[in-house]
């Protein structure tokens, strides 16, 4: 490491480290050993009411500003993560487990896409003139206030990002609660955009568990809350929110489909299975995990797919040949292992993988099952970690209606070489992301979120300001005004 894992303290509030040991001690994991490598401190009551006070009073001063004054310092910052891109990846690495092959030009480098872009959309943020006869009306976009941000701990500087990136180029402030699993990675992006120049008090980091979340949640000084979790605790934080009509976005889980057609490039769809499913080590929320293929070409697929699965190099994530980490936690590693046991009772066909790996930490081997049937355990619920279901099917109308059969709508997929088809398939799925001939892309320009169960409101793009502000119309009267008596 270059810097070391132990924060300077556990919370980030108004320009500043703040320690307050009273709260509960919250131990961070390596995933890939077990060892500690940091301690902090869950918010106390007192470190809830000083991050929400300190970052109300500096809300107003920030929305007053340009919003080319609020970009430059968001550009800045984006500048300043690629150039720590490898301590910051490092880091992500130890947060989570994830190998620094990948999180050296995912994570870091999405949340500097972030703040780029959103630093650029600041000053760009308008409303609009209606004339109505002489009379007229202008609207104001504006800032909602305090914005709340909960992350999980699969992205979290890239959640940092996501979710603080628009809310500060649409002048408010933040409060980021991360996952206790990984409180690390948030600390730096508050960081780094104080050093950049942000005003005190505008991005806050408090540690804790679900109820240091719920009390910001349910703090009538909060306007807004952005959850990025779970469905069971989406329902619980969306309440929480509603109780004082609060704005709100949710990304939640998913179960997504990938349908892969007869005509399809095998090796692309082989490609986009893997990335859907094994790349984090399965833990992505729009990750295929569906993976319905045409009865005509399933043992072609299973064979290229377990080919390819052996070139995976499983190891230290540190190693920047290893192309596949552990699991974030041992709990984790258990749920999964969990589901892949009710798989093989429940008549699944393992074809590779499935067992924990002889070595130290939470490693579990990429995993596939075939003649996995609609009805099975690992067919209708989210396992969050390296397990591919492969299902048959005839025909286009047989899977549409089989992949659009779930309570989640985060993302949808489709290999074909039929052009039409592939839009019909797009166009017919019930999801807020869709790809054809590709898997999970997610870049800042394009708007990312679920339908159905999956969540509510869109992160990223242009969409996302519509989600961190609001709009005021003023109405202007230009002559007398009449009243019935
Ligand atoms: P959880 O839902 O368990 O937790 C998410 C966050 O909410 C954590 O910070 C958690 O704190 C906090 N939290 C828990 N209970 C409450 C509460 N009552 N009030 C306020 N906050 C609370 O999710 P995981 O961290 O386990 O992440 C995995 C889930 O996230 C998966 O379902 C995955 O699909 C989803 N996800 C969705 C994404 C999307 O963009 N749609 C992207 C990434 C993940 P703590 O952890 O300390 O308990």
């Amino acid at each position: 490491m270059n810097y070391p894992t132990q924060p300077k303290a556990s919370h980030f509030i108004n320009g500043a480290y703040v320690e307050d040991t009273s709260g509960t001690p919250i131990k961070v994991i390596y995933p890939a050993t077990g060892a500690v490598i940091a301690t902090v401190h869950a918010a106390t009551p007192a470190i809830v009411e000083q991050v929400i006070t300190s970052a109300r009073a500096a809300q107003r001063a920030w929305a007053a500003l340009p919003g080319t004054e609020r970009g430059r310092i968001l550009r800045r910052a984006a500048d300043m993560m690629r150039a720590r891109n490898h301590d910051l990846s490092v880091l992500e690495t130890h947060d989570t487990g994830k190998p620094y092959q990948e999180t050296s030009v995912a994570d870091a480098a999405s949340g500097a896409d972030a703040l780029e872009y959103f630093g650029g959309l600041a000053a760009t943020l308008t409303g609009e003139h209606i004339q109505l006869g002489e009379d007229w009306a202008y609207t104001r976009r504006e800032a909602l206030g305090l914005c709340v941000g909960i992350g999980a701990w699969n992205y979290p500087t890239q959640i940092a990002c996501w979710k603080g990136a628009p809310a500060l180029a649409c002048g408010n402030a933040m409060i980021f609660k991360p996952s206790e699993t990984t409180p690390l990675c948030a600390l730096k992006v508050a960081e780094i955009l104080h050093e950049a120049g942000l005003p005190a008090g505008l991005y806050n980091v408090v540690q804790g568990m679900g109820e240091v979340g719920g009390a910001l949640v349910s703090d009538p000084r909060v306007d807004k809350v952005s959850l990025t979790g779970s469905v069971p605790t989406g329902r619980k934080v969306y309440a929480a929110a509603a109780e004082g009509i609060k704005h709100v976005t949710m990304e939640l889980g998913g179960k997504s489909p990938l349908l892969i057609f007869d005509d399809a490039d095998l090796e692309n769809a082989v490609s986009g299975a893997i990335l859907g499913n094994f790349y984090s080590s399965g833990q992505v929320c729009s990750n295929g995990t569906r993976v319905f293929v045409h009865k005509g070409i399933k043992e072609a697929f299973l064979t290229r797919l377990s080919e390819r699965l052996e070139q995976a190099v499983i190891g230290d994530p540190m190693d920047p040949a290893t192309s596949f980490g552990p699991m974030v936690s041992e709990r984790q590693m258990e749920i999964v292992q969990s589901y892949i046991t009710k798989g093989i009772e429940e008549g699944a066909r393992l074809v590779t993988g499935g067992a924990r790996l002889d070595r130290g930490g939470f490693f579990l081997q990429p995993t596939v099952f075939a003649d996995v049937t609609d009805d099975m355990t690992i067919a209708r619920e989210e396992i969050f970690g390296p397990v591919m279901a492969v299902l048959d099917f005839d025909s286009e109308d047989e899977v549409m209606a089989r992949a659009n059969a779930t309570e989640f709508g985060l993302a949808a997929g489709v290999f074909t070489s039929d052009l039409t088809r592939a839009h019909r398939v797009a166009a017919g799925f019930e999801a807020g992301t869709c790809f054809i001939n590709s898997y999970n892309d997610a870049p800042v320009e394009v708007p990312f979120g679920g339908a159905k169960l999956s969540g509510v409101g869109r992160e990223n793009a242009k969409q996302a300001i519509e989600h961190y502000s609001q709009l005021k119309s003023v109405y202007v009267r230009m002559g007398d005004l009449e009243a019935p008596f």
